[in-house]
């Protein structure tokens, strides 16, 4: 688990700005960024209303687009991917801008994002070297868990803590650490209603640290934006909600319960 605090910081904002895009496009606003030993390899936002799809929260982008990207590399030659340099060629100073400016482009304006999204720049390049491993063995075996790997050098950084679906897949890909920022206090899995990173999955699958409280009132700023004006997909007749803080904890009433 990293410690550093500005390093948590630093991610969270970038998870933030995800949150404002849902809101922005009238989703529950909830934001994510998956990093890979401090570089960015994935983001997501909440999508339940576009996709009418109840479980396309923002986590569950942030692992998709992992795994469309580890697909799509799979169905290339052996041979390097011209987009996929060796990442031991990368020097940081590249490597910060190149991520920059990916953010800003996704980040700044109103365009809605593109669809399918585009990976971050780091990532095919680390999967290739998963790849590039598997492909050395005499018989490659894709399975379920040939990412875990992967996923145990990764931190998530999400606005709102996991709901429990999530909670529990991300203990299930074998995630290294979440962080996260306010509670989600009707559906959280990481603490608030359980403790899916802890103990309740184990031994079958791994455990996972957490941490808690970073930018949670920013992420509980973005929800009062959503709720203030009412949930326009919520079920009719349609109540505007009013959340109720408490420390970094967000309670909703009437019962319309944030999805996240
Ligand atoms: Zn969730």
């Amino acid at each position: 688990m990293i410690q550093d605090e500005t390093i948590h910081l630093k991610w969270m904002r970038e998870a933030l700005d995800f949150a404002s895009i849902s809101l922005r496009e009238g989703e529950v606003p909830v934001g994510c960024v998956i990093v890979y030993c401090n570089r960015l390899v994935s983001y997501g936002y909440n999508q339940t209303n576009v996709t009418r799809n109840g479980t396309t929260h923002a986590e569950f982008e942030a692992i998709q687009l992992i795994t469309d990207t580890f697909d799509s590399l799979l169905k290339t030659p052996s041979s390097k991917p011209s987009h996929a340099e060796n990442l031991a060629e990368d020097d940081s100073q590249n490597y910060d801008l190149e991520t920059r400016s990916f953010l800003d482009t996704l980040t700044q304006g109103n365009k809605p994002l593109q669809n399918p999204r585009l990976p971050p720049p780091s990532l095919p390049k680390i999967l290739f070297q998963y790849i590039n491993t598997a492909r050395q063995q005499t018989s490659m075996n894709i399975t379920p868990h040939i990412l875990q790997p992967f996923y145990s050098k990764c931190t998530l950084y999400v606005t709102c803590e996991p709901c429990i679906m999530c909670a529990a897949a991300l203990s299930l890909i074998g995630i290294g650490s979440v962080v996260y920022g306010c509670k989600n206090d009707r559906f959280g899995g990481n603490g608030s209603i359980l403790s899916l990173h802890n103990a309740e999955l184990s031994p079958v699958y791994p455990v996972y640290q957490t941490i808690s409280g970073i930018m949670a009132e920013e992420a509980i700023a973005i929800f009062r934006q959503f709720y203030s004006r009412g949930n326009p997909h919520a079920p009719v007749p349609a109540r505007p909600l009013v959340p109720i803080e408490k420390g970094s904890h967000i309670y909703y009433h009437p019962l319309d319960p944030v999805e996240q």
